[in-house]
């Protein structure tokens, strides 16, 4: 069977996939054989999500009946359902129901009915709380397919405690040395910065990201914490991209992800507060696409493109425009600049003689029709750039996992 669950939290605590994991251990305690425990990101761009917008799926044998009271008794013992926007659902399905519903979820939007609707027609067990929202994420969990899979290590403290979490940092850096490329983002290098430790009121102490069980496991056996009050492995969604979907300018629809080929029409501009603005075209439609403030040095690679460079870019459509998450840039333009004349005699650079006369010299009156064209060294290589550990969404898939993928190079 599956077991889904979704929508326990609130922005003052709990995390639906603590709730996962004490359910995974008491099943197992009851004698269930539980074969797979998964943390399902859904659209990242989902207004109604606490953090991170993340389901879980239990798969599992065992008595469904049961296994659905067990799944229910915790969310009525821990779910945070006083909190206005926790809408839990939890869904058991004896076996996957097919994934159209989970693609829907990942890459558009669901409304409750649709969810209500795929509940009853496939003839899961299936209870939701209050409006009852949380049966999409519940359901879209059951449904989930994971082509691509990578792991997370989820460590954690007690839901109670709102203290600083007790990490040692440097203990998760020697972890992130010992394993990376098999996991990656516990710490992000380039910023000096711990990335696996929130600083939400939420039970999670830390979260180790790699590519199977055991390099997830080995990393954490480095940390150094406050004892955590237990820990599980999840199989994720986490990290493959799977939110992104082929898009063309004019074509994107409000809260989508997608991956576009466009040329660069502008210079990018830097806005107030640090945002880079830039404006691409696909098929003859502008696009704006904005790299924020928190994607730090990602901002100067979007500096240095030019009108006329060939990128593949990925990112969210929200009001208007791409919120970037990668870039390939796949061709360079030529970057021209006009240039007053040098003198021949070797008396430096000719001023304007008047507006359409062209070039003078001021000291030997040596005359020039026009300006000289300087081609500019380009200050990257083409290739892919991604924005820093600490700006990754959750599905956005790091280029550590993707060898074959030819990185771009900053030219100093
Ligand atoms: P939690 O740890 O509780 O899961 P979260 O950040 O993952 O926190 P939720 O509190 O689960 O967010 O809130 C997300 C809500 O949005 C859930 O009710 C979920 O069922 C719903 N939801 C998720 N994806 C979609 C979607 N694509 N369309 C509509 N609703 C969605």
């Amino acid at each position: 069977m599956r077991i889904g669950i979704d929508d326990t939290d609130s922005p003052r605590g709990m995390c639906t996939t603590y709730l996962g994991a004490l359910l995974a251990h008491r099943l197992q305690e009851e004698g269930f054989l539980v074969s797979g425990v998964r943390l399902i990101r859904l659209n990242p761009n989902v207004t109604y999500k606490t953090r991170g917008n993340a389901a879980i799926c239990i798969e599992a044998e065992g008595d469904e009946e049961r296994a659905f009271a067990l799944a229910c008794g915790l969310v009525n013992a821990l779910a945070d359902l006083d909190a206005e926007g926790t809408n839990p659902g939890v869904v058991v399905a004896s076996k996957a129901p097919g994934p159209a519903f989970y693609r829907q979820a990942l890459q558009g939007f669901c409304t409750i009915d649709e969810a209500f609707a795929c509940c009853r027609r496939s003839g899961v067990l299936f209870r939701g709380w209050k409006n009852c929202r949380g049966l999409v994420g519940a359901y879209a969990a059951v449904a989930s397919v994971l082509p691509d899979v990578t792991y997370e290590y989820l460590a954690y403290r007690d839901p109670a405690s709102h203290a600083p979490r007790r990490v040692d940092g440097p203990s998760v850096f020697a972890a992130e040395a010992a394993t990376f490329p098999h996991t990656w983002d516990s710490v992000d290098p380039g910023n000096n910065v711990v990335v696996c430790v929130p600083h939400t009121p939420d039970p999670v102490l830390y979260g180790i990201r790699g590519e199977s069980p055991s390099w997830v496991a080995r990393a954490a056996g480095f940390i150094r914490s406050e004892p955590p009050v237990c820990s599980q492995i999840f199989a994720t969604n986490q990290g493959t991209d799977a939110h992104i979907i082929p898009g063309r300018a004019g074509l994107l629809e409000d809260g989508c992800s997608y991956r576009i080929a466009a040329t660069v029409a502008a210079l990018p501009e830097t806005r107030r507060g640090g945002h880079v603005g830039l404006a691409v075209e696909d098929g003859g439609v502008l696009l704006r696409c904005m790299a924020y403030e928190p994607t730090k040095g990602f901002r100067d690679i979007v500096r240095r493109l030019i009108p006329g460079d060939r990128i593949t870019l990925q990112g969210s459509y929200k009001r208007g425009s791409i919120n970037l998450e990668k870039i390939r840039v796949d061709s360079l333009a030529v970057h021209t600049v006009l240039s007053p004349p040098r003198c021949p005699g070797g008396h430096g650079s000719m001023t304007s003689a008047g507006a359409g006369k062209g070039y003078k010299c001021r000291r030997c009156s040596h005359r020039a029709a026009a300006a000289e064209t300087a081609v500019l060294p380009r200050m990257l290589t083409p290739g892919w750039y991604e924005v820093p550990p600490i700006a990754r969404r959750h599905l956005a898939k790091p280029l550590v996992r993707d060898p074959a993928a030819v990185r771009g190079q900053i030219v100093q």
